[in-house]
């Protein structure tokens, strides 16, 4: 007998019939013998069409009443999954994130979760009953909603496991693992049996959003068997992939796989004196304006006394950070600031990489002999990033897989 949390996304149970099989799928762990705790998404698109409305009634709508407005979603579907059960014949309950007092900080929008008192999913496990938890939501100190940010239902799933010290976290989505990259944009990717914290963790970073980040860095630091399958396909103890630690005798793949991010915008302030101090004359306000830098590249001008500075930013910053630039760019005495919100940041991801060099140069052959410009590029131990114009994603996520082999076992 064991004791399972499982996660199903937005499109599990997207429908009733859905939700119907979400039910047949808990009840045969319980058949088994073991205990469920079950952490639902809202249904599919309901948190999109929640956020739609909101914007039609304010311009920036209020990051508290969002999280109120936002977190019903769940609401919805852990009633409707526990009136399944009860059809079945299957004892359950539902609570909000409230009601299992699963604490965060006051940050409305991206909150964390501090703290969770399990004593109640307990009790009801006791008396044979299912656990149905809302993902994505908590409340902070004075009782205030909060949600954990988008994808957030992965990580109420794993910290619920950690809280419970459950013997295996399942997310259940709507492919039957993690990939080399998006199968929806390279139909040839491979399925991974099992992939390491680390790289998980840098290919969720880099975009890919089968996991959100914040769940598998839980998953690290408490120790949890974290494991992605597919909510449609028949369970088998193998099913799905693995995210664990590095282990001997594991795939010795050089690229574990490959993510993408069409979130992000590009801005250059050109022809600023190159002087002590610059960047952080740049970069200073942007940061005090709580906006997020990623990739940052400086180059000298030809003459040598300028500079130019480019850097990325979540896309949603893109205009707030052009008209701060505007500013400092007047202030610097600089020529000029422009940018591009077309752009992506596609990156190699592999342990492997580490002890083998020619991973950079054979992806920027690969991008170049397909015609594609490279604009910005960054790397550290274990990847490589790139950004190029938008309409080349697909070209280049597909050029790459195939450079790479990725669609054969190593
Ligand atoms: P859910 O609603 O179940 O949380 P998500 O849409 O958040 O599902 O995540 C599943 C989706 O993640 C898949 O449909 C797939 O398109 C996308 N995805 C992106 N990168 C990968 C990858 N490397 N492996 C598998 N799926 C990926
Ligand atoms: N419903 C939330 C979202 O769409 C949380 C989640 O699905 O994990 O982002
Ligand atoms: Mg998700």
């Amino acid at each position: 007998m064991a004791l399972i949390v499982h996660k199903y996304g937005g499109t599990s149970v997207g429908s009733p019939e859905r939700i119907q099989n979400v039910a047949e799928k808990v009840i045969q762990f319980r058949e088994r013998g073991d205990d469920v705790v079950v952490v639902v998404s809202a249904m599919s698109g309901e948190t999109n069409r929640l956020i739609a409305l909101a914007s039609q009634l304010q311009d920036k709508p209020d990051p508290r009443e969002m999280d109120v407005l936002i977190s019903t979603g769940e609401q919805v579907t852990i009633a409707l999954l526990c009136m399944a059960l009860k059809q079945r014949g299957q004892d359950a309950r539902s609570y909000t994130g409230t009601q299992v007092h699963i604490r965060t900080d006051s940050a409305h929008g991206k909150a964390r979760i501090l703290e969770i008192d399990e004593a109640k999913m307990r009790a009801d496990l006791q008396l044979g009953r299912v656990v149905v938890v809302a993902g994505f939501q908590g409340a902070d100190e004075e009782g205030n909603i909060t949600t954990l940010g988008r994808g957030g239902s992965d990580t109420t799933a794993v910290a619920l496991a950690a809280a419970l010290k459950a013997d295996e976290c399942q997310i259940y989505t709507d492919v039957d693992g993690v990939y080399t990259t998006d199968p929806r944009v390279v139909p040839e990717a491979r399925k991974l049996d099992r992939i390491t914290f680390e790289e998980m963790l840098e290919l969720a970073s880099l975009g890919s959003k089968v996991l959100q980040i914040r769940s598998v860095e839980f998953a690290g630091k408490y120790n949890v068997p974290l494991r992605v399958l597919s909510s449609f396909e028949e369970y088998s103890d193998s099913a799905g992939t693995l995210i664990t630690y590095e282990e001997d005798g594991m795939e010795d793949a050089l690229i574990s796989g490959i993510a993408f991010n069409r979130d992000e915008a590009k801005l250059t302030i050109a022809g600023v004196p190159d002087q002590p101090g610059v960047a952080a004359r740049i970069l200073g306000p942007v940061g005090d304006a709580n906006i997020e830098v990623d990739m940052i590249v400086q180059n000298i001008s030809p003459d040598g006394s300028t500079t130019d500075f480019t850097f990325t930013v979540h896309r949603n910053d893109y205009t707030k950070t052009l008209e701060l630039l505007s500013g400092i760019a007047y202030e610097l005495g600089a020529r000029e600031v422009n940018g591009d919100e077309k752009i992506v940041k596609i990156s190699l991801v592999g342990v492997g990489m580490r002890s083998h060099a020619g991973i950079a140069s054979t992806m920027f052959k690969t991008l170049a002999s397909e015609g594609i410009n490279i604009r910005m590029i960054s790397t550290s131990e274990i990847k490589v990033s790139v950004v190029v114009d938008e309409k080349y994603l697909e070209l280049a996520v597909r050029a790459l897989h195939a450079a790479f082999g990725l669609e054969q076992k190593p």
